[in-house]
């Protein structure tokens, strides 16, 4: 025991640290419904025009298990290193709501899909985050209140178009610990299902939707602690915040003396806190029990072996390529690898290049890259367009527009002129450079005339610079690019100045 000078008892601080689980509901973008036949894709519809009998939960109804529905949850887990069971069951979640249509939610309690797997998230130091299931499940209709003129819902309306859409649920261990790695957990689990095509993976649209457990502990123990679940966070910058908000709220819980109590609490994103929605003893009880209608489903060794050969690489490995192969920056392929589209469009731009050596191959790689990111971000950024493929630039003319620059038959200028005029109008780059008379202005006979012009006529500049005034040689520089439109091969026009120059000194 250490005492102070006061000769009390010196009380080291306590050093807190979080523990996070995140539940995670993801639709699957099928063609039809989880067990009806109506369309699951019902965002642009008319409230209740894409419904079915079953999604109705019309009288003698009966589900049908969604095929594609349960290939794409194996996917992902396939995806996120899951095992994949051999029989999964489907059990009845039974509460009243005026959303869910059925009085009963089809779910899966205890035999899920997928189970015990991990994603690695790609952190420094890494971090892994175990997964502990994978399971389908439907998702209800949508009410929508409807506010009188003093404020308040004078009546509510149902729209039953999305009751039935396939909903997957991905619950992982309590292995996160800062706000940080749940960010990349869910950015990596959205990427994840973009790339396998199998969702849209959009919080803002709700078609991605998080819910985080929290809790706080002291450094080193290793013994759980009472956990908050906290929902409602509708982008990843409010599950950022919630969940910071949510972990001091509980440190300082615990600092009064108090016991942090287990319940829900709703995120209010204006306000910036979390407030409660619902005690433990306030919890349901979902009498759950098995789906009578629907028999266990077997999933045979031929589904799952069919099932792994249509997995497409995913982005943390074709990240980690882009690096070996094309010998791009870890910022650079992670830029590339997020959208899948993007990744393939540059592999495309890199095929297109005729490059004799693996250092010529990477250079060009680096230059598209550079492209890619910079440019043609920026021009799709303007036009909200974010699949590449969108975009009128063919990738064989991005190759051709990047073998041009870097062989110097185009100065910076130019290029960015021409590539301007290939992405609002879809020329390809021969024809814009010959339209806007671009070309390189090289070499003693186009250069140099130009540059002896400018030193003739620009005094007071060359007495400067052979004075000691480097500036003004970038001012002469400018009245060169002037005299070339902007053509002039930059490196060399400075190369000349100077040598023309030091010939005076
Ligand atoms: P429940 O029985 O309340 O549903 P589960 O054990 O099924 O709890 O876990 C639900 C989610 O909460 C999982 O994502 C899990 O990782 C997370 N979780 C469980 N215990 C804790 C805890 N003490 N702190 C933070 N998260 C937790
Ligand atoms: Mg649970």
């Amino acid at each position: 025991v250490t005492r102070n000078r006061f000769g009390n008892i010196e009380r080291k601080p306590v050093e807190y640290e979080a523990v996070i689980g995140l539940e995670t509901h993801v639709q699957l973008k099928t063609r039809s419904k989880m067990f009806g036949t109506s369309s699951a894709e019902y965002q642009n519809a008319d409230p209740n025009t894409v419904v079915d009998a079953v999604s109705m939960a019309l009288p003698g109804t009966l589900p049908v298990v969604n095929e594609k529905a349960i290939e794409y949850a194996m996917m992902i887990g396939m995806a996120i290193n899951c095992n994949i069971a051999r029989v999964t069951k489907f059990d009845r979640k039974q509460y009243t709501y005026p959303d869910l249509m059925k009085g009963y939610q089809i779910t899966q309690l205890d035999e899920p899909i997928c189970y015990d797997g991990y994603i690695d998230l790609p952190l420094d130091p890494p971090v892994r985050v175990r997964i502990n299931r994978v399971h389908m499940e439907e998702d209800v209709a949508r009410l929508v209140h409807v506010e009188g003129p003093q404020g308040g819902t004078i009546h509510s309306l149902l729209d039953i178009n999305r009751a039935g859409t396939p909903l997957m649920e991905v619950v992982t261990e309590p292995d996160m610990r800062t706000s940080e790695q749940v960010e990349s957990y869910i950015t990596n689990l959205q990427h994840i299902i973009r790339y396998l095509g199998v969702g849209t993976a959009n919080m803002e649209e709700g078609s991605f939707r998080c819910d985080a457990n929290v809790s706080v502990r002291p450094v080193g123990q290793t013994e759980l602690t009472t956990k908050v679940e906290v929902k409602n966070m509708n982008r990843v910058r409010a599950v950022v915040r919630a969940i910071e908000h949510e972990i001091e709220r509980q440190i300082a819980v615990v600092e009064s003396g108090e016991r942090v109590v287990q319940e829900t609490r709703g995120w209010d994103d204006g306000k910036g806190v979390t407030i409660p929605q619902r005690s433990k003893e306030e919890a349901h009880d979902y009498r759950f029990f098995p789906e009578p209608d629907i028999p266990p489903l077997v999933i045979t060794e031929e589904w799952i072996d069919s099932t792994q050969a249509k997995m497409p690489e995913l982005p943390i490995a074709r990240k980690d390529r882009f690096v070996d192969e094309w010998g791009l920056n870890e910022y650079d392929a992670d830029l590339l690898t997020a959208v899948r589209a993007t990744a393939d469009y540059f592999e495309e731009v890199c095929a297109g290049v005729k490059a004799s050596t693996a250092d010529v191959k990477k250079a060009y790689a680096k230059e598209a890259a550079n492209w890619l990111n910079g440019e043609m971000a920026r021009m799709m950024n303007n036009d909200e367009i974010s699949n590449m493929s969108q975009t009128t630039v063919k990738p064989a003319a991005l190759a051709t527009l990047v073998e041009k620059f870097r062989k110097r038959e185009l100065n910076n200028n130019s290029a960015k002129q021409a590539f301007e005029v290939m992405y609002t109008k879809g020329t390809g780059p021969e024809t814009v450079i010959k339209d806007l008379g671009l070309g390189m202005v090289s070499g003693a006979d186009s250069l140099g005339p130009v540059v002896d012009e400018v030193i003739e006529n620009n005094e007071k500049a060359v007495v400067d610079f052979l004075a000691g005034k480097e500036a003004s040689l970038k001012f002469l520089m400018g009245q060169v690019m002037k005299a070339t439109r902007g053509q002039a091969d930059a490196a060399q026009a400075t190369e000349m100045i100077r040598e023309k120059l030091a010939t005076r000194r």
